[in-house]
């Protein structure tokens, strides 16, 4: 069966991020249960990526997919532009008990890219409501924000986005704020905002996920908000990863002083079970939009806003995550990750950094040679063939694993991560 399904998915599907030639065969997953993924074959493989990023409380959560069952057997999806419903309205509640207070009214959509792309259209019809000269946006270099035409041209410009640079928007990116270069990053902050020319100011807060889990002190991303909010520029956190406990606290914005305007929301607020984006904004932005005239509205919209059963999904999530267990988890998770942190000593590593549940490894690489794709093409089968999945981004293994895992689960991926640095020669 196995076979058959893999001759029929080369011919029949396209895979993301994926080349259609010269790669490994896919692995059929027919279940998955805890931090488990069950192969046709009848492997375990430890889920040491949550799935990208998206699983919260294990595969299959028991709730989870019995409130999606309960849903989708009373009401599966409905037009969301004149009708409304209870798990919508549920969710809203919930997020905005858990979001900063400034937080006040949800607007939803699909994923992360889309979360994305309503932030950022909610902050320029902000301004062109308000009939302002203003166009301008800021980002941090090295972003990821999603694949969408809007979050790619708040990203930074890379192979992923080299077809589409003459279809992307200008943006200005201010350096990544690393503790040596504060100063400098800083100051280069203030003279663009001081144009009075800027609308947003667009971040991940405190992880820059996909460019190689890249950490930033809360301080000084909290300092480059509250002088943007002094010249009124609209700050958008992208908590698509950072969201719902991966930093140790359920949202990155929670260390964080001076509070995002714009808060967009993805990956794991279903727990990952089925795919909703949400964009919450401050009481500041639902004041442009106050207005009975259609031009002044927000035209926004798409087919699957706030599908019922995935805010079903959502709200049994949410019951999880505030449970006193998962708040123990996320701690006792961040805990294992920070003393392997500390008695990680290889000659090969470069850096190792942890924040909440999020573990990056970055090895010394010889840039000038092939050694850093000759690397990347060695981490991930390394892992896969000891039943464990961790995707490598570049030159760094990173390990972001669902809530569920236990200890000894863990102990496993660090066993792995020191026999793998035993292999590469130094
Ligand atoms: N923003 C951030 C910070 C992300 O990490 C991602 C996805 N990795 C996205 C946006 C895009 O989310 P999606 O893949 O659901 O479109």
């Amino acid at each position: 069966m196995g076979r058959d399904i893999l001759k029929q998915d080369k011919k029949l599907v396209w895979h993301p991020f994926t080349p259609l030639q010269g790669v490994a065969d896919n692995l059929v997953v027919t279940s998955a249960e805890g931090s488990y993924l069950i192969t046709e074959d009848g492997r375990k493989i430890l889920d040491g990526v949550s799935s990208w990023w998206v699983n919260l409380h294990g595969h299959s959560h028991p709730l989870i997919s019995k409130a999606i069952a309960e849903q989708s057997a009373k009401l599966e999806h409905v037009i969301f532009a004149g009708f409304t419903h209870e798990p919508a309205v549920e969710l809203a509640k919930n997020l905005l008990s858990i979001l900063p207070d400034n937080q006040k009214k949800v607007f939803y959509s699909d994923n992360g890219s889309t979360a994305v792309e309503v932030g950022i259209k909610m902050a320029i019809q902000y301004w062109y409501n308000k009939k302002s000269n203003r166009k301008k946006i800021i980002a941090i270099d090295g972003a990821y924000h999603g694949d969408t035409f809007g979050a790619m041209s708040v990203g930074e410009r890379s192979i992923f986005t080299s077809p589409f640079t003459n279809y992307l928007f200008q943006v200005e990116f201010v350096d990544f704020p690393f503790p040596e270069k504060e100063k400098t990053v800083f100051e280069h902050f203030c003279t663009m905002i001081d144009s009075e020319e800027i609308s947003a100011f667009i971040f991940e807060p405190l992880i820059q996920g996909a460019s190689g889990m890249r950490m930033y002190s809360a301080k000084m991303l909290d300092k480059m908000i509250g002088y943007a909010q002094s010249k009124d520029v609209i700050c958008i956190a992208d908590e698509v990863m950072t969201g719902f406990g991966r930093t140790g606290s359920l949202f990155a914005s929670d260390h964080l002083n001076h509070k995002p305007d714009v808060i967009c929301l993805s990956k794991g607020i279903t727990g990952g079970a089925l795919p909703l984006g949400a964009t919450s904004c401050n009481q500041r932005i639902v004041e442009a939009f106050q207005s009975n005239d259609l031009k002044e509205a927000f035209l926004h919209g798409h087919s699957y806003t706030a599908n019922p059963m995935a805010c079903a999904a959502a709200n049994a999530s949410f019951d999880l995550l505030t449970s006193e267990n998962c708040i123990e988890s996320i701690k006792r998770i961040s805990d294992q990750h920070d003393s392997f942190r500390k008695r990680l000593k290889h000659p090969r590593v470069k850096d190792v950094r942890c924040k909440g549940v999020v573990l990056a490894v970055e090895f010394e690489t010889d840039e000038d040679s092939s050694y850093l794709s000759e690397l990347r093409n060695r981490i991930y089968p390394f892992f896969l063939e000891r039943n464990i999945l961790l995707r490598p981004l570049g030159n760094l293994i990173y390990v972001l694993p669902p809530y569920v895992i236990t200890n000894e689960e863990l102990g496993s991926i660090y066993k792995a991560i020191e026999e793998f640095l035993d292999t590469i020669e130094t």
